[in-house]
């Protein structure tokens, strides 16, 4: 498993379940920031996949899901989030309050997700700093895109409009644990969400933005020439 150049001065490293989860690694002055933290079972991963692009400098959550946290307590760099996020990053919880997996329409999913989560999760995570909309992380602009979780952030490169946004949009069918079809993309399921209207405005803004290429927390990279219309049909999925 080793991590994979994605565009200019930004690198995926995928892996855990079907190698469904995702870590970015993004260029900075004298080493990388990690974006996202992936699953506890990347640790190793992540450390190698750092150490060759330069040395670690921080790490910053996209949000504080347990199978975005999982690597971030391991890493011996700071680690920075949105501040509606600290409660949960910092809580022992591998599941956070909000989510309802009950909701989930296929039986056998609902019960392993509790499992998953638990074997994902990293534990808790001490943050050092937080980073707000409109900050810039590696020469990108952070963007605020709570429902999912309240403070859950993206990151938005103009230049190549370059869009890594964790779990604003699903690339990947939560409900069957399945790869959603080429090209398709969903607003995550209710059950996962902190406020799921705010969810769906989330990606919409996203829309809006009419990227190029989105890097979403799981699946490969969505490409395409209309992203704009693609996402906003994902927006009214669920
Ligand atoms: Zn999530």
């Amino acid at each position: 498993m080793s991590e994979e150049r994605i565009a200019d001065g930004v690198w995926l490293l995928r892996g855990d379940l079907r190698k469904g989860m995702n870590i970015y690694f993004l260029e900075d002055a004298d080493g990388v920031v990690q974006f996202d933290a992936g699953s506890r079972s990347m640790v190793k991963a992540a450390r190698r996949a750092a150490q060759r692009l330069g040395g670690l400098k921080r790490v910053v959550l996209g949000h504080a899901h347990a199978d975005h946290r999982g690597t971030a307590p391991y890493l011996d760099a700071p680690v920075h989030c949105h501040p509606e996020e600290v409660a949960d990053a910092e809580s022992d919880a591998s599941i956070v309050p909000y989510m309802n997996i009950s909701e989930l329409p296929v039986a056998p999913v609902r019960w392993i997700y509790p499992l998953l989560l638990r074997r994902w999760d990293g534990g808790a995570v001490e943050i050092d700093d937080t980073v707000e909309d409109g900050d810039k992380v590696a020469g990108f602009r952070v963007f605020h895109f709570p429902g999912h979780a309240p403070g859950l952030i993206g990151l938005w490169r103009e230049s190549d409009r370059l869009a890594i946004v964790s779990d604003v949009v699903y690339l990947i069918d939560s409900t069957r644990l399945r790869p959603l079809p080429d090209g398709e993309a969903s607003v995550p399921h209710p059950a996962w969400a902190w406020d799921h209207a705010k969810a769906k405005e989330s990606v919409r803004r996203l829309a809006a933005l009419e990227p190029a290429t989105v890097c979403a927390g799981h699946a490969e990279p969505l490409r395409g020439e209309n992203l704009r219309s693609t996402l906003e049909r994902a927006a009214e999925k669920y």
